[in-house]
This record gives C-alpha cells, structure tokens and sequence, in this order.
C-alpha cells in the first residue's frame, strides 16, 4: 500500500488514503459527471479510511435525482474532490485529477454507465 495525497485546487480540502498503485480509472456518463468532466477512482473508500482535513459540514454537498450520491464541492474554488457514491453510500469515489503525482492522461480510463443506473 502507498500512501496518497490530494487537494482541491485553493488547498482549502486536503485529503490522504492508502492504495496500491494507481493506474486506471473511471470517467462516468451521468448528466452531473459529464459536465464535470473529471475521472474518479477504481477503488472506494470507506469514511475512516478517507482522511479529510476539514469536517464534512465545512464542505458544499450537491445532490440530484434520487439524492443518495453527494457529490462534495470546496466553497471556495469549486474543485470537488471526492463523491459519496451512489451504489454505496458511506463509501468514496476520489477526483483523479485532485491527486498529488497523478497524471490522469496516463491512465487506462474505463467508461461508467452512469446514465443508465438507477
Ligand atoms: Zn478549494
């Protein structure tokens, strides 16, 4: 396991976890992650194991639809580093492109379905 760190884009949210290597990820098809634009993780973490600097209620929450998934946002700059998936609630998706020493162009991108879940 290595140790892994990221941050939005002011560095008000900063956040760590481990994880083996990174070296693919995910680019998702919903109305929301389409705008968006960004990849997010393989893998998901659990709560503990996703560590935040600063308390969830400090951080912007955006929900739609059937308004399980929380899409987290900083108030300051708008980067949205991490997701409470929708298919496992109290479990995180990480932004890719958040992460220090990532280069999301590099990655093996898979195609989530996202459109159609529900
Ligand atoms: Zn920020």
């Amino acid at each position: 396991m290595k140790k892994f760190q990221g941050s939005c884009h002011c560095g008000e949210v900063s956040f760590s976890f481990q994880e083996e290597e990174i070296t693919s990820g995910l680019r998702c098809t919903c109305s929301y992650c389409e705008r968006r634009g960004s990849a997010v993780s393989k893998f998901i973490l659990s709560k503990d194991d996703l560590i935040v600097n600063v308390a969830f209620s400090n951080l912007s929450l955006y929900q739609f639809d059937t308004k399980i998934a929380k899409h987290y946002f900083c108030n300051k700059c708008g980067i949205h580093p991490f997701v409470e998936t929708l298919r496992d609630p109290g479990k995180f998706r990480v932004n890719l492109g958040c992460i220090d020493g990532i280069d999301v162009d590099k990655l093996e991108i898979d195609i989530f379905d996202g459109k159609n879940l529900l």
